[in-house]
């Protein structure tokens, strides 16, 4: 099964339009939106959440008071003000504590433990396109990537039940975790910018990173005649880089009405944005070898 990340320097070049279209036209494939942080693409794919499975990303500390002598270390300890001592009884703040295990190890008579806390869930949803396994976080809790890297890996497990062909993963934006943990293990990276000055910056740098995990580096430029002048240098810069330009999407307000008709951008009428985003996936179909 060949894995293909959709991934991005920064938020808002377009990605979840990408990865709603190639959602749209690969076949046999299954879907992962690692994006938890603006998981969108629930907006165009319409997913019916079949099952869903508690996420626990994080520890919250927990204070026995049988054990408790009182004695305040554990206050004392904690960088994030979530000891709270009243009328001489010590306990825990769940919305302060961030899990960091300091208050547990300072305990000189072992009255605190670390219990898992509930962050968030994984999906698992059919969609018009296929089975989408996505992430949800509770208000407050941070992406990170041990979500990404478990709803990766339970979208491996349901492809090669469904014998998918190809795992399509709406990666995290930027350099961070997130974004690391979606590329580990993907064959190739489809690179969304856009031409401005700031993409490119960022474009270099998530670059480097598919370069890491051995992704092979593919570019498509989104709303490129916005700035002919940019989108050349960003081509010259593809060029110098090794990366394999796909395409030129062209601004297009098709998009934006099938994003607000909850639909696909190729699924909408035959506009322009629509018509490059098939040529595409016809040449990225052509690029990824079966594994
Ligand atoms: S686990 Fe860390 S943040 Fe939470 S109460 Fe203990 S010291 Fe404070
Ligand atoms: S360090 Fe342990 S014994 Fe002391 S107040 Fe905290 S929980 Fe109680």
């Amino acid at each position: 099964m060949t894995e293909l990340v959709v991934i991005s320097g920064k938020g808002g070049t377009g990605k979840t339009t990408v990865v709603g279209a190639l959602a749209a036209l690969a076949r046999g494939k299954v879907l992962a939106d690692c994006d938890v942080d603006a998981a969108d693409l629930h907006l165009i794919l319409r997913p019916r959440v079949q099952k869903t499975i508690g996420y626990e990303g994080s520890e919250l500390a927990a204070i026995d008071p049988e054990l408790c002598t009182g004695c305040g270390e554990c206050q004392r300890a904690c960088r994030f003000e979530a000891v709270i001592a009243e009328d001489g009884r010590y306990r825990i703040d769940p919305l302060s504590c961030e899990g960091c295990g300091a208050c547990a190890h300072a305990c000189p008579v072992g009255a605190i433990s670390m219990k898992p806390r509930l962050s968030g869930w994984i999906h698992v949803s059919s969609t018009p396109y296929g089975t989408l396994v996505h992430g949800e976080l509770r208000p407050g809790e941070e992406a990170s990537g041990k979500l990404v890297t478990q709803v990766k890996r339970r979208a491996r497990e349901l492809g090669r039940l469904e014998g998918a062909r190809l795992l399509l993963v709406d990666g995290a934006p930027g350099i961070g975790c997130p974004v690391i943990a979606s590329l580990s293990g993907a064959h190739a990276a489809l690179v969304v910018t856009e031409p401005s000055r700031s993409a490119l910056h960022d474009l270099s740098r998530v670059v480097e990173v598919a370069h890491q995990f051995r992704a092979k580096p593919f570019l498509v430029i989104n709303k490129a005649d916005l700035s002919p002048a940019l989108s050349e240098e960003i081509e010259a810069y593809a060029r110098a880089a090794g990366l394999v330009l796909l395409g030129r999407i062209p601004y297009d307000e098709g998009v934006v009405r099938a994003q607000v008709a909850g639909r696909t951008a190729v699924e909408d009428g035959d506009g322009p944005a629509a018509r490059a985003l098939r040529s595409l996936w016809e040449r990225l179909a052509a690029e990824l070898e079966p594994r």
